[in-house]
């Protein structure tokens, strides 16, 4: 009996590894590590959590060793609503990611617990046109397992948003 080992995966940070990857048809993923994994753990149980300095009571992401605000260094993951604003993003026609078919919407956005600029959450926003993002649109969390034991957050607009493919004009 013979044993087959899996080939290494290439690697995603570089373009070579890149250009391989879409040529097999995967997609890139996060690698959770020691400052993240809270995240990424709770994004697998259907849970938005961010860091909310203990000291100052802001919060901050993406996720630091210290409290961008005041410098605290006691930072707790705290659930939100998952509600929150679009802040910025950009539509990308070009399509050069793996795994990335057709126009997406690569945005940050603002989870309603914190309007602060520098609390922002970088997500595609899904089941919309497009053309319907606009800066300031409501929208809700939503998870997208993109592999086993990897979900991304991400968003979607929420019922409030007035989507011009609709008739409405924000
Ligand atoms: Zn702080």
């Amino acid at each position: 009996m013979t044993t087959q080992q899996a080939a290494p995966l290439p690697n995603p940070e570089t373009r070579a590894g890149q250009e391989e990857m879409k040529r097999m048809g995967l997609v890139p993923f996060p690698v959770p590590d020691d400052l993240t994994r809270p995240f990424w753990d709770a994004a697998n149980r259907h849970e938005l959590v961010i860091q909310k300095c203990s000291a100052c009571s802001e919060y901050q992401h993406p996720p630091r060793a210290a409290c961008m605000h005041c410098g605290g260094s006691q930072l707790d993951w705290t659930r939100v609503s998952g509600k929150g604003t679009v802040y910025t993003f950009i539509v990308d026609h070009r399509n050069e990611v793996p795994g990335f078919d057709g126009n997406y919407v690569f945005a940050f956005v603002n989870p309603a617990e914190s309007s602060k600029p520098t609390t922002r959450i970088t997500c595609n926003i899904l089941e919309c046109d497009p053309a319907d993002v606009y800066i300031g649109m409501p929208v809700e969390v939503m998870y997208k397992e993109i592999k086993p034991g990897i979900t991304l957050p991400e968003f979607r607009p929420a019922p409030e948003a007035k989507l011009r493919s609709k008739g409405q004009n924000p």
